[in-house]
């Protein structure tokens, strides 16, 4: 059965590209009004512009959530849009790989501001809503990486590792007032952000039993069903998608 999210708001972030757009793109199809954000306004603009020709209810809230004012702006804004956020997925997400001694200061401050600063900020402004109404629903977007240890991705790797353990955390936090936290850890995943890798992403994928790159849609449907009643049970999941990566 097709889940259906008439009737709530989902907020999703770094929804200007890739699994983030895919994912906003599967949550208005099933009916909800979702809340795109990104720093770019005109692939912003574009991605809901498309979502609206389909028939779909879509906003575009700015944000760089290396500002923590920006990030709470945005949690503000898509309550005001929205009425309430029922939905939050953490996506936005920043990779980049370098030798620990080559990553400067300010990369590994960026890269822990997106990838755990700003989710928990975001979790921290929405959640106790949640928490009151006695539903919701929160999903957070981690990475293989997290869990294995790889040469160049030790900054990336441990921020996803953060974010895992504060899906945890909360899911502890907030089960009992009947909101769900759970996470996605993808594979090598085909977007604009991973383009820049070329054959790297596709060496990345022979890593995995299934041997391929994996498509943002597919991704997205992982976290849609997360963010679905038809999770009821599911609860602090740390769940790969990642053609079979654990299998081996
Ligand atoms: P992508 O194509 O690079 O898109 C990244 C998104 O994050 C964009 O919408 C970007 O929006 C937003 N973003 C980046 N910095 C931001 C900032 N400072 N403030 C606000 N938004 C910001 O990413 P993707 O490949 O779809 O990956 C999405 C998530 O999946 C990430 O968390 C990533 O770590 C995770 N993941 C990806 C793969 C993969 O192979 N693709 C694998 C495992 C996990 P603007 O450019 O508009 O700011």
């Amino acid at each position: 059965m097709t889940a259906d999210f008439t009737g709530k708001t989902a907020l999703v972030t770094g929804s200007t590209s890739g699994i983030g757009r895919e994912v906003a793109n599967q949550l208005a199809a099933r009916g909800a009004h979702v809340i795109l954000s990104g720093r770019d306004e005109a692939r912003g603009e574009a991605a809901v512009q498309a979502i609206r020709a389909t028939g779909g209810k879509a906003d575009f809230v700015r944000a760089d959530l290396t500002d923590t004012r920006s990030v709470t702006h945005l949690a503000e804004r898509s309550v005001e849009l929205g009425g309430r956020v029922d939905i939050l997925v953490n996506n936005a997400g920043l990779y980049p790989f370098a030798p620990t001694a080559e990553v400067p200061l300010s990369q590994f401050d960026e890269v822990y501001a997106v990838n755990v600063r700003a989710p928990f900020f975001l979790v921290a402004a929405l959640a106790p809503a949640m928490a009151e109404r006695g539903s919701g629903a929160i999903v957070n977007v981690s990475t293989m990486v997290a869990t294995n240890g790889m040469a160049q991705m030790a900054v990336y790797g441990s921020s996803k590792a953060a974010l895992q353990l504060l899906t945890k955390s909360w899911a502890a936090e907030f089960a009992a007032s009947g909101v769900r936290v759970n996470a996605v850890s993808p594979g090598p995943t085909r977007t604009e952000g991973t383009a820049a890798l070329g054959d790297n992403l596709d060496g990345l994928a022979t890593t995995t039993p299934l041997n391929r790159v994996g498509r943002p849609e597919e991704v997205a449907a992982a976290i849609v069903w997360l963010a679905s009643d038809a999770a009821s049970l599911v609860h602090g999941a740390v769940l790969p998608v990642d053609g079979g990566r654990l299998a081996v």
